[in-house]
């Protein structure tokens, strides 16, 4: 079965929860040993926790995407631990809100720092031991706002750092693939998370519905199967692809 991973060593970043954890999740479930990468080392291990009573084998890890030291340090784990790393999923990253003439410079650095400095360091990190060994998968999470801005907020170094994603994962996909190591990303739409579920948000729910051809939020299950496609060797023939997954959104 081409799609089952077994024996592959993968990690995934920001996944103590969310998209990141509900990654982790599947891709234990085709078979692989997941590090559970997070800034907060109790949501990790929350989530190994969940795994290892799957089966699964799995080692929390803390770090933050932002330092390189930090991310070295998960490699060096991972592969003293492991042997190598096969598939390395890179979704970390923060969203902020503010309109555009507000938004701090701190503000745009620390997005940058996270969503694309930290991108370009993972995919550094694991993508030197893949050349090494002459295979891997990257899976970098960019999001539908690379691609469209989403109405009604703006959030501009969110979106502009997720084009980035893009453009990255673009250029290590076509640099990296004659020699084993493939990179695509993956690009959700707005996700049911218990985020949204706050009153003050449902009015702006609202609004992202009428939006939706699929008159849904996508959930995180909506997005389970296309990680397992992308770090199996079923998808091989494809690099540096966005694989956009928002229900129609992008398209109205
Ligand atoms: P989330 O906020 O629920 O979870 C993110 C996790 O990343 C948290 O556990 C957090 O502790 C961790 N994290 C934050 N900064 C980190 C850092 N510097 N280093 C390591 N870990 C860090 O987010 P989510 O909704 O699961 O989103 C995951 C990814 O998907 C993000 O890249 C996000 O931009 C993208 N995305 C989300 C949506 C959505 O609607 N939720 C839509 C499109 C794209």
């Amino acid at each position: 079965d081409r799609l089952r991973l077994d024996d592959k060593v993968a990690y995934v970043t920001g996944s103590g929860q969310g998209i990141g954890r509900a990654f982790a999740h599947a891709l234990g479930e085709a078979g692989a040993k997941v590090a559970v990468v997070d800034l907060i080392l109790e949501k990790a291990e929350a989530v190994a926790c969940e795994l290892s009573l799957k089966g699964i084998k799995s080692i929390a890890l803390a770090a933050d995407v932002s330092k390189p030291e930090d991310v070295q340090r998960i490699v060096d784990t991972i592969v003293a631990r492991w042997g190598t790393i096969d598939i390395a999923c890179n979704n970390a990253g923060i969203n902020m809100n503010s309109a555009s003439e507000d938004t701090s410079l701190e503000e745009w650095d620390k997005t940058f720092n996270v969503n694309l400095r930290g991108l370009f360091l993972c995919c550094q990190a694991a993508g030197r031991i893949m050349l090494n060994q002459g295979y891997g998968k990257i899976i970098n999470t960019a999001s539908m706002a690379s691609l469209i801005v989403p109405h009604p907020q703006k959030q501009l170094a969110y979106n502009a750092s997720k084009a980035g994603v893009v453009k990255l994962t673009q250029t290590l996909g076509t640099e990296w693939i004659d020699r084993g190591v493939r990179v695509n990303c993956i690009s959700p739409g707005i996700v049911d998370t218990p985020l949204i579920h706050s009153p003050e948000l449902q009015p702006l729910v609202q609004h992202w519905l009428e939006d939706i051809p699929a008159a849904r939020l996508a959930r995180v299950t909506d997005l389970q199967a296309a990680i397992v496609y992308l770090a199996s060797e079923a998808s091989d023939y494809m690099t540096g692809h966005n694989l956009v997954i928002e229900g129609g959104q992008s398209l109205w």
